[in-house]
């Protein structure tokens, strides 16, 4: 019987590879970005027939071919230490793999605010807290199918006013990191489907303002807050590049901008890196 004994594997920037005990690589993965960070897409490419599911960092990922590779996409929380991270390819009998998560200093901004803009009553507290979990919760879903249709595209073309994962201090008082990127637009521009999905969330919040959600199956989702105007209606299959809806500054924006976020398995990712992995040339 021939059996392929896996003694070690081997670490090499952008390939994960497994060397057998003759020292042939019997499995060579490529990942982008060659040094992934939190709060970064990590795409694996062509992945071998029979990987059915990537476990990483306690969450599974899809597998699925786009445009003619078998990929999987997965995400590193911003929350994330830097180290070794286990990637397991489940379906086939393979040893786990490596990858390496290196450091990444995200800026910080202090604002000093009137107190009222940070202080909210009870009854807003809780309609903010309220949506927060609704939005959570649709990005944190999952549909086995893939509504995906090639590389992404930018919602819109604007200046980069605030970028992913920015630390933001109001009065000295840290809150959540920066979901997404705010990209900065007169009202009334177009906004675009970054990709073919799914409306499945339509709505009018305190903080985002009118907000529109896309599964785009997979567990890929985006988002896009403070428009002016909805184009399509929760349910609907938009195309990719179809026209959502009108930005605007509605919710608690300081002015006109599209605030655009990502999320794989209910993590946020970083747009501007999904767009350099996926988007188009
Ligand atoms: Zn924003």
């Amino acid at each position: 019987m021939n059996r392929i004994t896996f003694l070690t594997f081997t670490f090499i920037l952008g390939m994960l590879g497994i060397v057998s005990g003759l020292g042939q690589p019997t499995l060579a993965l490529e990942y982008q970005p060659t040094y992934p960070y939190p709060g970064a897409p990590v795409l694996l490419k062509d992945l071998p027939q029979g990987v059915q599911r990537i476990h990483f960092l306690g969450r599974d990922f899809a597998v699925f071919d786009l445009a003619g590779h078998r990929i999987a996409l997965l995400a590193v929380p911003l929350s994330s230490k830097p180290g070794l991270y286990p990637i397991t390819l489940e379906g086939v009998r393979l040893p786990t793999l490596k990858l390496r998560v290196y450091p990444k200093k995200y800026p910080e901004e202090h604002l000093t605010v009137p107190e009222r803009m940070v202080c909210y009553s009870p009854r807003v507290l809780a309609r903010i807290k309220r949506e927060i979990k609704l939005i959570k919760t649709t990005v944190s879903g999952f549909t086995p199918e893939v509504y995906l249709d090639g590389p992404f595209v930018w919602p819109l073309k604007g200046r980069l006013s605030s970028p992913f994962g920015l630390r933001r201090l109001f009065n000295g008082e840290p809150r959540s990191p920066h979901s997404g990127i705010d990209l900065a637009a007169p009202v009334g521009t177009p906004v675009k489907a970054a990709n073919r999905g799914r409306v499945v969330l339509v709505g009018d919040f305190y903080l985002p303002g009118k907000t529109l959600i896309i599964d785009h199956g997979v567990g890929i989702y985006t988002i896009y807050a403070h428009l002016s105007r909805f184009r399509v209606k929760k349910g609907q299959i938009v195309a990719r590049g179809q026209v959502i809806a009108l930005s605007g500054c509605t919710g608690r924006a300081t002015g006109p901008h599209l605030h655009f976020g990502c999320y794989v398995r209910g993590i946020k990712i970083d747009p501007q890196a999904l767009l350099r992995l996926l988007g188009a040339r």
